[in-house]
Parts: structure tokens; C-alpha cells; sequence
């Protein structure tokens, strides 16, 4: 079979397939820039491990206390070294993203400080971590107080109501670099430099940690390299390359991260125990093949971008925009051009292709959701997935894409299942 012949067996029609392959002749110097990023990020790991002296005896791994683990300690160097950190800290025992930031967060803050995000409302399942929404062991419960500054119109910094919160008490300053699954814009490194330089010059030492979920490799460099003291992240996002199955790293300034490694463990302990388990290899490869891994996401998102601004659907960020992640989002319009979107790439997923996404009455949510994904990790979202709440506009958020062909028939399915429920103007097509 050609490859005409391979996605129409797949189920993909010629149509859409045409379409998809116009799409993309106007995308190759987006590509190009992207390959590009992936280039210099992809000499920055390996040199990182080159340096450090990465061999088969990381890999082995280790059980109880785990004393004396090369295999971790050598990986938190090479970490350090590719994002550009003093230290770092690499673990299993870092359950999620959410869990990373609670911890470098907790560690970093005592009775009396203020914690303060100069970008708005951090990311939900901060919420029960600061306290917004009451919760046993949050900061607030321990004399942490919170306050933020609200972006303006615009996704812009508002600089005056930054300096009028800032107090004698703001100890860390939170910024959440991607948009995560809000309204808002995703900062790119130019912005978080702006930002960081104006928060230095109201107060020169407050520590400032950036949250880089799903930031990690879309630029050459990293929030360290513009003056964030520390970088929080997931490691079943872009870091984990798709094969960590579990782990969080928290990146940049050495007290902060040995604070980081005494509030994981205990007082006394710190980073000298924590067993790596059979994890290592993954770990290691998954950072090795992150750069390439993450451009793959990054090309899914953009070619969505481009289809379904030409279907003539709101997206965003545009397929033009300069991108600091990997989530797109698509107000789909309707309910069925939602539930349409999600069967799509469901059925294009490598696991679990055959069943059919539901709306579910999610815990915490107003409105139902649906998800799709059919991950090898569970919940890892460098796999391409997606999901949104079925309200107006029927907004799908979606991210990931292990390799890029398979980002492309994600799409190319997602497409699908909406020309065959009627959903767009098929002329649109030609
Ligand atoms: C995913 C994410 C988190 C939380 O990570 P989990 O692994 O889902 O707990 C926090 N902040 C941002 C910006 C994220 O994208």
C-alpha cells in the first residue's frame, strides 16, 4: 500500500488527507525553526551527559535507602547542566507536576511570608496547595498568606499593581510560564526576562520560581538563563520524552533545592536517600529524546492550528504566533463538534483506540468533560490527548504527540469524525 492507500485503510478519507497535506506546504518554515530549536536543545542534553560521564552503571538502579545511587545523582547533574541550574533535584518520589511545585513551594516558604504570581490565578490544582480553596496541610493553614496581580487586557504584565502588592513579606514569587487551561497567553522567554528584571528591581532577593510545565525545550533556553532562581516541572510532560512513567524535577538555585530535598525526605536525609527504583533508564533516555519529542507536540499543535483556522474555528495561539508550550486550544462551537474532536483522537491513539470518549461528571467541575487519550503513561499529557468542558464555546484543549506522524493522523482524525458528522463546510476543504 502507498501512503494514500495507508491512511484511507486507516480510515482517513482522501479529502481530509488532501487538505492536511495543503495545510502543510504552507508550515515548512514553521517547521524548519522548530527543527532547529530541537537541534541546539538536543547538543545541550547530550552534552550535558557527555560531561557528567553517563554510563550503563546509571542504569542499574537501586532499592531501600538508596545511598550512594550514581545512577540519580549523576542524572540531577544532567539535568542542572541541560536547563542551566546550579542543582537539581530528579526523582520518582515526585509523583506529578502538582506535587513538585507544592514541595518547592513549601520548602521554600515559612510562617509569615507571602507567597505572590504576578500572572494571575495559578494553575487549578494549586488552589487546595496555597489554600485558595481551603484544604487540610495547605500554606495557608501553616501562616502562608497569597496575593496576585491579574494580567491585564491582552495577556500584558500589570507593572503598577506589581509593585503595590510587593511587600516587606513577598518571599517567593510564583510565574506559571504556560497558559496552561487558561484564557491567557503563554509567556515566551523574552516576557518572562521583562518580568523577572522589573520584579528584581522592586525587590533584588525575593526568590523567584517559574512553574515550566510543558515549557521545557520549545526555546533554546530555559527561565534560568533570564534570572528565575528556580524551574518546577513534570516529568510525564516534555522532560520524560514520553517513556518516564512517573517523576518531577525542581531545577536552579542550591538552597532552594536542597530545601526542596529536606522537606521530600526529612530533616537530616535529604537527597542522600530515595531509591531509583528500575526507573533510570527511562529517565535518562526519555531526557535524551525530550528535544525531539517535544518539537513532534509542538509541529501537532501547530498544524491544528493552521487546519483549523482555515475550517474557520477561533485557536489558540494562531498557527503564525510565537509558541512557549504545547497546548492549543479550538473552540469547536458545539457539543458534538467537542465529543466529534475527542472520538477523533481517541481513535487515532495507540492504546485504547477502541473505545469511544464519554462526557463525565468530573469532581470540581460545573460543567461535564470529556477526555480522550490512549497513553502508554497514564495521565501523561506529552502524549497527544485532549479534553474541555462542554459549555461554550465548546473549547477542546489538546497537547502532545510522541512522534510527529502520529500528531499528524491525531489531527487528521480529529478532522475526520467532524466531516463525517457534517460539522464544517466540506467546500473549505478544496
Ligand atoms: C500539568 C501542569 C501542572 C500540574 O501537573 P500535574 O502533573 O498534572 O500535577 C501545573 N502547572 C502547569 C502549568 C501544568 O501544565
Amino acid at each position: 500500500m502507498n501512503t494514500i492507500e495507508m491512511y484511507e485503510h486507516m480510515g482517513i478519507s482522501p479529502e481530509v488527507l488532501a487538505f492536511g497535506g495543503k495545510i502543510l506546504d504552507g508550515l515548512a518554515d514553521r517547521f524548519a525553526e522548530i527543527d532547529a530549536t530541537a537541534e541546539v536543545n538536543q547538543l545541550k542534553v547530550l552534552a550535558a551527559m557527555q560531561k557528567n560521564r553517563v554510563a550503563a552503571e546509571c542504569f542499574t538502579g537501586s532499592t531501600g535507602y538508596g545511598y550512594d545511587d550514581i545512577g540519580r545523582d549523576t542524572l540531577e547533574k544532567v539535568y542542572a547542566d541541560a536547563f542551566g541550574g546550579e542543582d537539581c533535584l530528579v526523582r520518582p518520589q515526585i509523583t506529578c507536576g502538582t506535587h513538585a511545585l507544592a514541595l518547592a513551594l513549601m520548602s521554600n516558604l515559612r510562617p509569615g511570608d507571602e507567597l505572590y504570581s504576578p500572572v494571575g490565578k495559578p494553575y487549578d490544582t494549586l488552589d487546595e496547595v496555597i489554600g485558595i480553596r481551603p484544604q487540610k496541610g495547605s500554606l495557608a493553614e501553616y501562616g502562608v498568606t497569597y496575593a496576585q496581580t491579574d494580567l491585564l487586557p491582552g495577556s500584558k504584565f500589570d507593572y503598577e499593581d506589581i509593585k503595590k502588592k510587593m511587600n516587606e513579606r513577598t518571599a517567593l514569587v510564583e510565574i506559571q510560564r504556560s497558559r496552561g487551561y487558561a484564557g491567557r497567553k503563554t509567556f515566551t522567554i523574552d516576557e518572562l526576562a521583562d518580568l523577572i528584571s522589573f520584579i528584581r528591581s522592586v525587590k533584588p532577593d525575593v526568590k523567584i520560581m517559574v512553574d515550566n510545565c510543558y515549557g521545557e525545550f520549545i526555546e533554546d533556553r530555559e527561565p534560568l538563563a533570564v534570572g528565575a532562581d528556580i524551574i518546577v516541572g513534570s516529568l510525564i510532560k516534555n522532560p520524560g520524552g514520553g517513556l518516564a512513567p512517573i517523576g518531577g524535577y525542581i531545577c536552579g538555585n542550591h538552597d532552594m533545592v536542597e530545601n526542596a530535598a529536606y522537606r521530600l525526605t526529612a530533616p537530616g536525609l535529604g537527597r542522600e536517600v530515595g531509591a531509583s527504583l528500575d526507573v533510570m533508564r527511562t529517565l535518562y533516555q526519555g531526557f535524551f529524546l525530550a528535544p525531539t519529542v517535544t518539537a513532534a507536540a509542538e509541529k501537532t499543535a501547530v498544524f491544528a492550528a493552521a487546519c483549523f483556522e482555515r475550517l474557520g474555528y477561533h485557536v489558540s495561539p494562531s498557527s503564525t504566533e510565537k509558541r512557549g508550550d504545547i497546548i492549543e486550544s479550538v473552540d469547536l462551537n458545539s457539543k458534538e463538534g467537542l465529543l466529534a474532536f475527542c472520538e477523533g483522537i481517541q481513535a487515532a491513539a495507540p492504546v485504547d483506540s477502541f473505545v469511544t470518549p464519554e462526557p463525565w461528571d468530573m469532581p470540581g467541575y460545573d460543567d461535564q468533560v470529556i477526555m480522550a487519550a490512549g497513553a502508554f503513561v497514564q495521565g501523561s499529557s506529552i502524549e497527544l490527548s485532549a479534553d474541555g468542558p462542554l459549555r461554550p464555546p465548546y473549547r477542546v484543549f489538546f497537547q502532545g504527540g510522541l512522534t510527529w506522524p502520529h500528531g499528524k493522523f491525531g489531527i487528521l482524525m480529529a478532522m475526520q469524525k467532524m466531516y463525517e458528522a457534517n460539522l464544517y463546510d466540506k467546500g473549505l476543504l478544496c
